[in-house]
């Protein structure tokens, strides 16, 4: 397979200039669009004039000028023919896997996902009798046995949140087509790193509240699909995103314009980062989970799968054993060493850590995190890209000294109390 080279897609894409010929484009804010031949609207509401190819638009729930722009920079950086944005990373999932699904439908999901979308599926669309089977995603026999004649979805993160579990996308692709099932591959811990719809996906979601838009300042999401699946979602009859109205604001949209030309930096910053600080953890012996390293047991997949030049991705975990443990190291690396800030989140320029089985995983269930291999200890640093590395790697082999008691020297350390 050609590897896919995202930059170079980017550069490409028509470039947006502002109204008065600014080099930053222009934010429109407007919610309604008035036209001057009274006979325009009904095109418009027949779809006969269409936002992008004859510049008719509507109302700014449909399509918004600023909004569309931000869509075009995404097909183009995740290589689909469009792009939908949303007010958030659950609106997009949530819309998405609702045009998809009908009552009496069925979908086969990751066991390893994000907290929210887990509740989603196990909890809010049995109410609408649309059923989910979780697997292990890394095996495709499991997928394969789980479904069955109503299958319509088989949805997965392409690195589990928050072990890291990295889904064989060509292979579940191929799967999928056989089945004629649609694969959703939410790319939120990878952008620019993995292309999941070059690689087979059939949609492709984000929440851009991460990595994408970097500052932690604002939520948003989206959906990279064929245009057919977008003009689905936004039809004026039937479409999710048109009739539930996670509509995007111009404003956020111009945020994310304004910060997508450095995402390539970032990630590429983020990722060799994280590789140094895993790499750091290894060497002291401590538990730690990064696919970047040859010993994580997708190392080998995830690399068939990157982009040249963006790394394995931002996040590793570090297992501490206990959540008693967790916290003192989350205390330590926090408020002692001041590596980075106790919250959720993650894709900000601070580092970002938190305890997942008591934060962000935490609508699975206990039993069921001790069986995806989430321990109660874990910890995921989500790593910025704030001070000098060299200083940074300092003070988290201190913090990892003192919460595991190991020295890091010559790699004899053994972890206290395990
Ligand atoms: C944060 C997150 C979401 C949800 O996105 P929001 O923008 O918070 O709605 C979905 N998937 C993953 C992997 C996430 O990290």
């Amino acid at each position: 397979m050609k590897p896919y080279k995202p930059e170079m897609a980017m550069m490409a894409a028509r470039r947006e200039f502002g109204e008065h010929g600014g080099v930053a484009p222009s934010i429109s804010r407007s919610a309604t669009f008035t036209v001057i031949d009274p006979r325009t609207v009904p095109e418009i509401f027949s779809g006969i004039k269409k936002p992008d190819q004859d510049g008719c638009f509507l109302y700014s729930r449909h399509f918004n000028p600023t909004v569309s722009v931000l869509g075009r920079y995404l097909a183009a950086m995740e290589g689909t023919e469009a792009a939908m944005c949303t007010a958030s990373g659950m609106s997009a999932i949530a819309c998405t896997l609702m045009q998809l699904c009908e009552s009496g439908d069925h979908i086969v999901a990751s066991d390893t996902i994000y907290g929210g979308t887990h509740a989603l599926l196990a909890e809010l669309f049995p109410r609408y009798q649309i059923h989910t089977t979780f697997v292990d995603i890394t095996r495709i026999e499991a997928v394969e046995a789980a479904m069955g004649p109503k299958t319509r979805v088989v949805y997965t993160e392409t690195l589990g949140n928050p072990t890291l579990k990295v889904a064989d996308i060509p292979s579940l692709a191929s799967l999928c087509r056989e089945r004629r099932v649609k694969l959703v591959v939410d790319n939120t811990f990878s952008p620019m790193v993995v292309s999941p719809a070059p690689l087979g996906a059939d949609i492709v979601v984000y929440s851009m509240t991460k990595f994408i838009n970097g500052a932690s300042d604002l939520i948003a999401g989206a959906v990279c699909a064929d245009s057919a699946f977008i003009g689905r979602l936004m039809d004026l009859h039937q479409g999710r995103v048109m009739l539930m109205g996670p509509t995007m604001d111009p404003r956020v949209a111009f945020d994310i314009i304004q910060r997508l030309p450095h995402l390539p930096l970032r990630m590429r910053e983020h990722s060799r980062r994280a590789l140094a600080m895993a790499q750091l953890l290894e060497e002291m012996q401590v538990p730690v989970l990064y696919p970047g390293l040859a010993s994580h047991p997708q190392h080998r997949l995830l690399k068939s799968m990157i982009n040249k030049r963006y790394g394995y991705g931002g996040i590793f975990a570090v297992d501490c054993g206990t959540l008693d443990r967790a916290e003192h190291l989350l205390d330590v690396l926090q408020n002692r060493e001041a590596f980075g800030l106790i919250a959720v989140s993650l894709g900000y320029f601070d580092t970002l850590l938190s305890a997942s089985s008591a934060s962000t995983a935490s609508e699975i269930p206990a039993g069921e995190q001790l069986r995806i291999g989430l321990s109660p200890g874990l910890v995921r640093v989500a790593v910025g890209y704030t001070g000098t590395l060299k200083a940074r790697l300092e003070q988290l082999r201190r913090a990892v000294s003192d919460v595991f008691g190991t020295t890091g020297t010559s790699g004899a350390g053994t972890p206290k109390g395990s």
